[in-house]
């Protein structure tokens, strides 16, 4: 059985010719032009907020850049709405860039806040303005015409705007299957762990700030040429919150839950507008409030919205398996045996009075395995924190293969070749095992966003894939590929963990307690993968409760306790240890 991503379009496309051809009432034709025109809005959302976890209110002030841009260069210049059209993107893109650069850097509420704010000024202005008619707007507005031919308001736009519908559509879904997908499906709940992977996530902030403008952009110059007149009330702030009404309902995080929120809002307002002042008596926008009403239930009982319901009964094929004979990433190039690899020198960490990492000194050669043990508490997780920038050094200083990496973001330094696994298992519990792994191969790959949403990355895909399939099976988790990381058992969690790590092809690897929640027999299985990496030339950091493996694999052991370095040396010298019998095996039995 095939899956809604084949026949979804399809499907689509059969009920606009049926459309077409069938007797529909003009009204109808009407309605399905505007729900196409918001559903373009809508679609954007779904990739800003839905998948990306951000929040704009103020959407319907790009679809009015959108409008305003083309009548007013329509009306006053004479320019083709093609033309236009261009320039409107052009306008919007700009504004776009400068309102997320300016404001995703920062977290938390800042991002609605600002778009409320810009959807406000931006309502105000268009409505001060004399240029663009103020609180009447721009009348006059001629339609759309193709080499000659009227598009008029009927049928033959409306083939137009579901083009565009369906080629947004489209777009989407292969830009969220491909490798800046994934980045994006990881900004809601995995920035850290993305940017550990070499993942610029401001970037990608941006970049579906970027398209959700744009797409807004679209919309705003149908509606202006479907309309052919514009005025500021249908981009100002409270249809901003309906755009986000109907994708929450319609379902945020699902591309088709789009057109779904859109026609079912589009329709019961309708019938609201007609019924409510009835029941009533007097006449007003009293739908306003029943959306309202209902955005809290929504939010309460079907917080993945309408479409999530229908998504559950849909048949969900596994994925074909088209990546077999892919050719094989390219390697960088290993350090040679003996090298120091890395090499962190007094290295401190303070937490307000806390000293967390006392002034810590170690190093790893190539082809090493070198063991932090150490009671809990003890500093370990922060000091591969400081190794990757997660946190910054309160002193000290780390050099990776001789250069200094102690100031740079985790991205940089896991673009030179550094990668870690997260003590506190750290994934995307609904990306399959397959797309969680591929996250680590992000920096093998460069295809962006353009390419994804044309389908021209597959080639490149194909090979990240492949490495991610390979690195799964590497650790024994061959039978898992697509299932939903999300389901998996911890132990499982943690090996995904190390295949993602591996994809980035490092030179060095960290793993804060990789057998925790490992079974005797992936104990072993692990202990066989990390004697292969050894054997590969692959140094690592291992931070590990379990003893028996710590002394089965490492080289050498440092061992921590109170954030300072208690002794270091071999497995043999590190059992010997009476300070380490007191400090820590003392705690831990
Ligand atoms: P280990 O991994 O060896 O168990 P950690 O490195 O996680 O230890 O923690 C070392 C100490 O630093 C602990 O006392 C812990 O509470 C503290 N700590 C860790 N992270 C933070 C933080 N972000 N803010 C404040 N204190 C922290
Ligand atoms: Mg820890």
């Amino acid at each position: 059985m095939a899956s809604i991503r084949k026949w979804g379009p399809w499907a689509l496309v059969a009920a606009l010719v049926l459309v077409c051809v069938l007797p529909v009432p003009e009204f109808w034709i009407t309605q399905l032009n505007y729900i196409g025109i918001s559903s373009l809005t809508v679609l954007g959302l779904i990739l800003l907020t839905g998948v990306g976890g951000l929040t704009s209110f103020g959407q319907a002030a790009f679809v009015g850049i959108g409008a305003y841009t083309s009548a007013y260069l329509t009306v006053n210049a004479g320019l083709s709405p093609w033309v236009t059209l261009l320039v409107g993107l052009g306008l919007t893109a700009a504004c776009a860039v400068v309102l997320g650069w300016i404001t995703l850097r920062m977290s938390g509420h800042y991002l609605p806040l600002a778009t409320l704010a810009w959807g406000l000024s931006l309502y105000y202005t268009m409505g001060n303005l004399d240029a663009l008619g103020k609180y009447d707007g721009i009348l006059g507005v001629t339609g759309l015409s193709l080499f000659g031919w009227e598009l008029g308001q009927g049928r033959v736009y409306l083939l137009l705007t579901w083009s565009l519908v369906l080629l947004g559509t489209l777009a989407l879904i292969h830009l969220l299957d491909s490798r800046v997908g994934r980045a994006i499906r990881s900004l809601k709940t995995g920035s850290q762990m993305a940017e550990s992977m070499g993942i610029d996530t401001l970037r990608f902030k941006i970049g579906i700030f970027l398209i959700a403008a744009l797409f807004a952009s679209v919309s705003g110059w149908l509606y202006a040429h479907f309309q052919r007149s514009v005025n500021p009330s249908p981009f100002g702030v409270h249809v901003g919150i309906e755009y986000l009404f109907m994708a929450v309902l319609g379902g945020a995080g699902h591309v088709w839950g789009a057109i779904t929120g859109v026609a079912i809002t589009k329709l019961m307002a309708d019938q609201l507008q007609v019924l409510l002042p009835r029941l009533i008596g007097t006449s007003g926008s009293y739908e306003i409030i029943v959306f309202g009403v209902l955005l809290v239930l929504t939010l309460k009982y079907a917080p993945d919205g309408i479409w999530a319901f229908v998504d559950r009964k849909l048949p969900k094929p596994p994925r074909k398996v088209d990546w077999q004979d892919a050719d094989p990433l390219p390697h960088r190039a290993k350090p040679a045996t003996g090298e120091i690899v890395l090499q962190a020198t007094d290295i401190r960490k303070e937490f307000g009075g806390l000293v967390a990492v006392n002034d810590i000194n170690f190093s790893v050669a190539s082809g090493q395995i070198v063991g932090l043990i150490g009671p809990n508490g003890a500093g370990k997780s922060t000091t591969f924190n400081l190794i990757t920038g997660v946190l910054s050094l309160t002193r000290g200083s780390v050099t990776f293969r001789g250069e200094t990496i102690s100031s740079l973001p985790s991205r940089e330094i896991a673009k030179r070749g550094i990668s870690r696994t997260f003590q506190h298992v750290k994934m995307i519990a609904d990306m399959t095992v397959l797309e969680n792994v591929a996250l680590g191969a992000h920096l093998r790959g460069s295809k962006g966003a353009t390419a994804a949403m044309l389908g021209l990355d597959r080639a490149e895909e194909q090979r990240l894939l492949r490495e991610a399939e390979h690195q799964l099976r590497r650790v024994g988790m061959g039978s898992h590929l697509h299932e939903l990381a999300g389901n998996l058992a911890m132990g499982q969690q943690r090996l995904l963990e190390i295949a993602r790590a591996l994809c980035n092809d490092p030179a060095l690897l960290l793993l804060d307690e990789p057998a925790a929640g490992l079974r005797y027999l992936e104990k072993q299985a692990l202990i066989d993968v990390l004697r292969q990496l050894k054997a590969e030339g692959m140094s690592i950091l291992l931070v590990e409760h379990d003893m028996d493996l710590v002394m089965q694999v490492t080289d050498r052991i440092v061992v921590m306790e109170f954030g300072t370095r208690l002794i270091e040396g071999t497995p043999e010298e590190i059992q010997a240890s009476p300070a380490v019998r007191a400090a820590y095996l003392g705690t831990e039995h």
